[in-house]
């Protein structure tokens, strides 16, 4: 249960006054990520400035300097309304102070409104931007035309906020400062030793430097009060990960250890030999499941490094110890890929094994259903939604979810408790992402990594190019596909939304399939199964020579002939899409080339990311970049639709606090491994208020 004292702030925003029906739909798109979710008092009072606008200086008017925010007190004068036949001259009104006058002026005024806020010969606090016009100062739609009353409520310092259309900049700072005077007195969680070495100030005093600034620096991602409060979500977030992580290894597994049969002749079956990397790779693993704890390990390997393999040795270890193994991935077509290219390898090994996706249904499906839970398959492979949808095992000794990028952190963590208290786990990623967000999002795992590629990859030759040379690249693959090549090309969607428009892949279907007849073949998400089948199969086998594809070809697919990948409208991607997608390419002997056609104008990012792309293969300098141009939440997937991992802390700044707040972590859960003293209390308070409830109550469950 959540601590009472932060009731409060999880109350709904509506209780705010100035919030009204039309304004809930706006802030629980700006604020949670979706019109449907409740703005609460919690995410106001985490939605921080971006900057602040300073209205220190308060001039007399002779004093007035040539630009910039002033804040003035006037007494007003005369109203000149436009002509009534010009309504482009504007409304002016007289204001002065015994040093001088200037006008106020308003664009498409009206007069009874203006007549209210400055009634002639009364006292006014005009706060607003200086400009000059034929040598007089004026001051043009005043930020704030106040009496002296309101001035003396006004902050001089004004923090700015992120806005989304529709959304008055001056309602959202009136129902953020309301929900900062609702933020309770909290104990304090962090070490007082630490926040003194830092000088950083207390929780309280952070928010209110933010929300109510007395500096005009308070706002700035390296100021005390922001390292604070991003060191307090980071804290949260290692906190949790050390809770599931002790959570996970308590339940003690089986140790798992085959005899190495069946492992001896699955590696005789394969068509080459381990690289020292996968090697490597393995022994960490079958270390892993002798022991008896359970195994949490990250396989991180860059595209076409080779994982798979690995995966398939481990699930093999299990089924020597009598005990069934699951191979989960996130698309269809990876989950038959699989199906077919592990098939020879069980078959050698005598291995039990099937395939079970959205498509098997009736009663083949419940047949082998039953087969799983009576123990007579040894390996199932399938898309993770199988998973969740509570497939029986009899059994399950290994879950082995692959290309784990493509989900988020927390559909992870559900699927590692969904997996059962013994099950060894074993997560797989081509992305590699850099250090400090392994940590946030993995921080709970061991890691393996597979550095080499296996030998004999020649690098990819990039090219950028722009979209009106389309011509001649038909030409040159026309060349390519003449001399034995096949190639991909892919189409982005206009909509990554559930109606999605097919036209672009159609159109360049039609378009290819015209040039080249016979082939070239089309696929993409909406296809039925059994056709996207049959045209991947006549890919991989050759009897088509170009694949039109959406990205439903981005993971894992891997069709070593492949030689070329043509990516339209490469601007639309992000850096790990395309790294992705060029690792469809360069698997076999021949030298590959991948081709980025791009839509001109190319926007600032998107030429910083073309450029990458053609610098460098090493997915690790790209996840760099990625990170530092995209920012983290996305990289990692969302927490929920559109919001970040983070709310306040931004890991391209606050990264190197990352280290800190998992050592902080660890060493307050040796002492205190149940959170018990004040200091562990007041932890829990810090995950309730960033909602890593889930993490306490491991705690409570013991
Ligand atoms: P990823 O790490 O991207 O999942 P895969 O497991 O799909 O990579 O492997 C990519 C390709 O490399 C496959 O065609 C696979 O058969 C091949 N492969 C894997 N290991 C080796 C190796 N040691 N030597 C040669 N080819 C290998
Ligand atoms: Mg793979």
């Amino acid at each position: 249960m959540r601590p009472s004292v932060l009731n409060p702030l999880f109350a709904s925003a509506t209780g705010i006054k100035g919030i009204g029906e039309k304004l809930v739909k706006l802030l629980g798109k700006l604020l949670r990520g979706s019109e449907t979710l409740e703005p609460r008092v919690i995410d106001l009072l985490f939605h921080l400035p971006s900057g602040v606008v300073d209205r220190r200086k308060r001039p007399r008017i002779a004093e007035l300097p040539q630009e910039g925010i002033v804040t003035i007190e006037v007494m007003v004068g005369r109203h000149i309304p436009p002509p009534r036949n010009n309504s482009r001259v504007p409304y002016r009104v007289h204001v002065s102070d015994s040093t001088g006058m200037l006008h106020l002026v308003f664009f498409r005024a009206h007069a009874e409104y203006l007549l209210n806020k400055l009634p002639p010969r009364e006292t006014r606090f005009i706060s607003g931007s200086i400009d000059w016009y034929g040598g007089e100062p004026q001051i043009t739609h005043p930020h704030h035309i106040l009496t002296a009353e309101e001035f003396s409520h006004m902050p001089l310092i004004e923090p700015v906020y992120p806005l989304t259309a529709g959304l008055s900049a001056k309602i959202l700072s009136r129902a953020i400062r309301t929900a900062f005077e609702r933020l309770p007195e909290l104990p304090e969680w962090q070490d007082p030793a630490w926040l003194a070495n830092n000088a950083w100030p207390d929780f309280h005093t952070a928010f209110k430097s933010q929300h109510l600034p007395q500096i005009t620096e308070g706002s700035a991602l390296d100021s005390p009060a922001r390292l604070r409060l991003a060191y307090d979500e980071l804290m949260a977030n290692q906190l949790a990960i050390s809770l599931v992580r002790s959570h996970m290894k308590r339940f003690l597994g089986h140790s798992q250890m085959g005899d190495g049969k069946l492992k001896a002749k699955v590696k005789a079956a394969l068509p080459y030999k381990l690289t020292s990397s996968q090697i490597a790779a393995d022994a960490e693993i079958m270390a892993d499941m002798a022991s008896p704890h359970r195994m949490l390990r990250l396989l991180q390997g860059d595209v076409g490094s080779g994982k798979t393999v690995v995966a398939l040795l481990a699930l093999v270890n299990v089924v020597e110890c009598g005990a069934q193994g699951v191979f989960m991935v996130p698309t269809e077509i990876l989950a038959r890929q699989h199906f077919a290219s592990l098939r020879p390898l069980f078959e050698a090994a005598g291995i039990r094994y099937a395939l079970l996706t959205g498509r098997e249904k009736g009663k083949q499906r419940q047949e082998m259903l039953d087969r799983l839970a009576d123990g007579h398959i040894d390996l199932l492979i399938g898309t993770h939604a199988l998973f969740q949808e509570g497939v029986e095992f009899k059994r399950l000794g290994l879950a082995v979810i692959d290309e784990q990028h493509r989900f988020g952190v927390h559909q992870r963590l559900a699927l590692q408790a969904k997996a059962g208290g013994v099950t060894d786990l074993l997560v797989m990623t081509a992305t590699p992402i850099p250090r400090t967000l392994a940590l946030t999002a993995y921080g709970d795992m061991d890691v393996s990594r597979l550095m080499e590629k296996p030998a004999g990859r020649l690098p990819v030759d990039t090219r950028v190019l722009p979209l009106d040379r389309l011509e001649e690249v038909v030409t040159g693959l026309g060349r390519s596909i003449n001399g034995g090549q096949r190639a991909y090309w892919v189409c982005p969607l206009v909509e990554e939304s559930e109606i999605i428009d097919l036209t672009a892949v159609e159109e360049r279907f039609k378009q290819l399939d015209r040039v080249f007849p016979g082939r070239v073949g089309l696929v993409h998400g909406k296809l039925k199964g059994s056709a996207k089948d049959a045209v991947m199969a006549a890919f991989k086998s050759g009897a088509l020579d170009i694949l039109v594809s959406t990205t439903v070809i981005e993971v894992g697919v891997d069709v070593p002939e492949a030689s070329i990948m043509v990516v339209e409208n490469a601007e639309r991607f992000g850096l790990a899409q395309l790294h992705q997608l060029r690792g469809r390419v360069g698997r076999g002997t021949v030298k590959s080339s991948c081709l980025l056609l791009y839509q001109a104008p190319l926007g600032e990012t998107a030429k910083a990311r073309l450029t990458i792309m053609r610098e460098t293969e090493d997915g690790f300098r790209i996840a760099e970049e990625d990170l530092r141009l995209r920012g983290a939440g996305e990289m990692l997937g969302t927490l929920q639709a559109g919001l970040p991992l983070f709310r306040i802390a931004d890991l391209s700044v606050h990264g190197d606090l990352l280290a800190a707040a998992r050592d902080d972590a660890a060493l307050v859960l040796s002492r205190d491994h149940e959170l018990k003293t004040p200091r562990g209390q007041a932890l829990r308070i810090l995950l309730y208020l960033f909602e890593r409830d889930a993490a306490v109550k491991l705690l409570s469950a013991g």
